[in-house]
């Protein structure tokens, strides 16, 4: 061995990396961490909004919904390190956690930072070789003179070789911070696929909030500036592309000066077109529809609404409304200009009464565009699972490569699913790696085809 050559290499120093390089060095392997920004974790620190939601008690109930389609991949890697075993190892590290609502954990220092400079320490002290500065350009499966195969990793400083690698580079969502997808690239190279990738957990941009002209067509888009601040505690949204129903989310709802936020809003991103099928956002045919009372069927809204005109014909609708459904000022003001209803109830005609209806019940916006990816906090989409492992994280298509964290086609709702994914998937992937490093290299090759 020379000061070039280790056992696992694992390219990437976030979450997922981190964990990975620890695991694979507490099981006796000679790791390098390779990271390209000039420090590890750049992103984590912004996680929590700078206090690191680090993982969720609640995963072994809401896993299938908050990990989507793909939460079934999941299950293994989570049996290994739950997310009680996540709090007990960043205990061991000497950060305690404490639960907030929802189950979601938080570290007691209330800061990332301090879940970051205890991994920091940990590398350090265990002896894991950690090189930043260091952007991996390319990956290669060599051949030895013995016969025995390893892998070459070039980067902006050398190369670098390793029975095995791990590939942790993250997604695309928030670039800024060094995850700019070249992981996927990386992946493509040694024969992996790569599924769609759309910016996810972002707001919504929708046609009119910006004063501009909007595609939807109802007239009254102009002002829907009005209701920038806005925020509802629940309400359902229903994605529709080209008319046809593709997802609902329910929850909270904040109105931006750009559109819509809001834990409802984020859920609904990802199952957005992707950005390259312009037409679809050009059309118009990406919309959004809003059930401002989600408790309520369209038929009881209206039941509603017309025993209250009927019992009191002289009194403003927007005064019924209030009274009715307790929605905010500026809401039911938009609803009734848009309906025309601003009015007292007994001069408002039955088509008009059912615009009000519809205001309430499926109120439908137009989405201009998908979030830019700068503000995008996970990237649907990734490396295929289904050349992946679940039980060992390893590629079945290039003996002795592995993938852990956000590069993989996993995405989580926000609350700490992302970075519970991280750490279980980095636990494992080092756990293997560190095995498999120290197999004659032809028996790596065989364990891949099995
Ligand atoms: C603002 C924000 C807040 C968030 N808050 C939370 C939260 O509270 N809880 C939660 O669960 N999730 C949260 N997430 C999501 C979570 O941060 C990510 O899912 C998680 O960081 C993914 O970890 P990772 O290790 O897979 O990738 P990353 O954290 O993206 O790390 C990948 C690393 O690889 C490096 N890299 C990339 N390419 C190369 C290369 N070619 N050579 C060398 N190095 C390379 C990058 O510089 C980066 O350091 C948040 C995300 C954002 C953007």
């Amino acid at each position: 061995m020379n000061d070039r050559s280790f056992q696992v290499i694992v390219i990437g120093a976030g979450p997922s990396g981190m964990m990975a390089a620890l695991k694979a060095r507490s099981e006796g392997a000679r790791v390098l961490l390779l990271e390209k920004n000039s420090a590890p974790g750049k992103k984590l620190l912004l996680t929590g909004h700078g206090r690191c939601n680090l993982t969720n008690r609640t995963i072994p109930d809401t896993f299938r919904e908050r990990y989507f389609e793909n939460a079934r991949f999941l299950n293994s890697s989570f049996h290994t390190l739950s997310p009680q075993d996540v709090c007990d190892y960043f205990s061991s590290l000497g950060v305690s956690t404490h639960e907030e609502d929802a189950g979601r954990m938080f570290p007691d220092a209330q800061k990332s930072q301090a879940v970051l400079d205890a991994l920091i320490k940990k590398i350090d002290s265990e002896g894991v070789t950690l090189l930043c500065d260091a952007e991996v350009l390319s990956l290669s499966r060599k051949e030895g003179k013995d016969g025995e195969s390893f892998w070459e990793v070039e980067t902006s400083k050398g190369a670098y070789t390793a029975a095995c690698v791990i590939l942790a580079t993250g997604g695309k969502a928030f670039p800024q911070t060094g995850s700019t997808g070249a992981g996927y690239q990386l992946a493509k190279s040694v024969g992996h696929t790569v599924t769609p990738l759309i910016p996810s957990l972002s707001p919504l941009y929708l046609s009119g909030f910006d004063g501009k002209s909007t595609a939807a067509g109802n007239g009254a888009e102009e002002g829907e500036a009005v209701l920038s601040g806005l925020t509802l505690e629940q309400v359902r949204l229903t994605l529709q592309v080209s008319e046809k129903n593709v997802a609902k989310t329910e929850g909270g709802l904040l109105f931006t000066h750009q559109g819509i936020s809001g834990p409802s809003a984020m859920r609904l991103s990802r199952y957005l077109p992707e950005g390259k099928e312009k037409s679809l956002y050009e059309d118009g045919k990406v919309r959004v529809q809003v059930h401002f009372l989600p408790n309520l069927r369209e038929e009881e809204v209206e039941a509603k609404l017309l025993d209250a005109m009927t019992s009191e014909p002289n009194r403003a609708m927007r005064n019924i409304l209030h009274s009715l459904f307790m929605l905010p000022d500026r809401l039911v003001g938009q609803i009734l200009f848009k309906a025309g209803g601003d009015l007292p109830a007994n001069q408002v005609t039955k088509a008009v009464r059912k615009k009000i209806v519809s205001g309430l019940c499926a109120t439908t916006y137009t989405v201009s565009h998908p979030a830019p990816w700068e503000i995008a906090y996970v990237t649907r989409g990734g490396v295929n699972i289904k050349e992946v492992d679940p039980k060992t994280m390893q590629s079945k298509v290039a003996p002795g490569l592995l993938f852990c964290g956000e590069i993989l086609d996993i995405d989580g709702d926000s609350g700490g699913y992302n970075l519970q994914h991280a750490w279980a998937s980095g636990f494992v992937a080092g756990q293997t790696a560190s095995t498999l490093s120290m197999m004659p290299q032809k028996m790596i090759s065989a364990q891949n085809k099995r």
